[in-house]
């Protein structure tokens, strides 16, 4: 039977460590860390990671601000708010929920966000310090995944590594973040030929694709880790994953569920960069 790697546990851990921490951080400096979120639009999901960014952020000890934007805001008023909060030392990082609506530009919004107050890494400021190894913050669910791995005892070094996926947010910068960790890398998608074989040569497989379910036994090395990033709702609104858990855990030598495994991770990784950035803005 595989280990379950339990997100719910981990995040709980690190997220003690970082209250600890946050007092530390504000018995030397005066002040607290804090973390700026801008939505704008009613999207019902995107609210919902809001509200836990400020909930995460209160329990930590951080300070937090949530701008709540109407969907009619203009890209001038957006870019005037970023502005505002690049401005504003009591904000060390910044996070703008995505996605924007569709009148908006992404790319315009996050390139206009000081890169010491990336918090979720999407700058292309940042991402290239990724891609050297020479990084402040890493993007929230790939950091998630590697601390996830480090506190299970999964030794990367020497390993076959697989990724399934080769998005910005999770794929490209997962595959960078297991070569930093001198592991041999792989990354799969839509695209790669005879996937089934390539996944079955990983010691870690690392799915982030979004179908429900995808990944069955018949890709899997027996004794391998696989990390589970897929969130997708069934017909019936339950979350699962991209691996089918229930054919792959009897194989598997450790295995995250979902919900409770990469999930609750993400935004303690956020609730980290912004101690990061506020130590890297005190420092300084
Ligand atoms: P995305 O941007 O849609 O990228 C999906 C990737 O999967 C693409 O690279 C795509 O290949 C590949 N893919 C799709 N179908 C495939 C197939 N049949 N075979 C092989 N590869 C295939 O998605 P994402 O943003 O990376 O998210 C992936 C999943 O992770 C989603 O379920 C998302 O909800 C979840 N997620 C979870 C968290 C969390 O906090 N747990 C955070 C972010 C995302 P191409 O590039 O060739 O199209």
């Amino acid at each position: 039977m595989a280990q379950r790697i339990d997100g719910k546990l981990i995040s709980a851990q690190i997220r003690e460590e970082l209250k600890e921490e946050c007092k530390a951080f504000v018995a030397a400096n005066g002040y607290a860390p804090g973390l700026a979120v801008v939505i704008v639009g009613e999207d019902p999901a995107s609210q919902v990671y809001v509200r836990n960014k400020k909930k995460g952020c209160e329990e930590i000890g951080y300070y937090s601000e949530v701008h709540e934007l109407p969907a009619s805001t203009t890209q001038e008023e957006l870019n005037a708010l970023v502005d505002r909060l690049n401005a504003d030392e009591r904000i060390h990082g910044i996070l703008v929920q995505l996605p924007l609506p569709k009148h908006l530009d992404e790319t315009e919004v996050l390139l206009r966000i000081r890169p010491e107050k990336d918090v979720d890494a999407f700058h292309p400021y940042n991402v290239g310090k990724i891609m050297i190894g020479d990084y402040d913050f890493l993007p929230c669910t790939p950091a998630g995944v590697m601390a996830l791995l480090e506190r299970s005892g999964v030794e990367i070094s020497g390993k076959r590594c697989v990724v399934i996926g080769r998005s910005n947010i999770v794929g490209k910068p997962m595959a960078m973040l297991l070569l930093h960790a001198n592991g041999t890398v792989t990354v799969c998608h839509s695209r790669t030929k005879e996937l089934a074989s390539v996944c079955r040569e990983a010691d870690i497989l690392v799915v982030a694709i979004g179908r429900a379910d995808f990944v069955g036994a018949d890709m899997v090395k027996p004794g391998a880790v696989v990390i589970d990033v897929g969130m997708n709702r069934r017909a019936d609104g339950k979350l699962t994953g991209d691996v089918d858990y229930n054919a792959v855990e009897p194989i598997a030598s450790a295995i995250t569920p979902v919900p409770g495994g990469v999930g609750p991770m993400t935004i303690t990784m956020l609730l980290k960069n912004t101690l990061t950035a506020a130590r890297k803005a005190a420092e300084k």
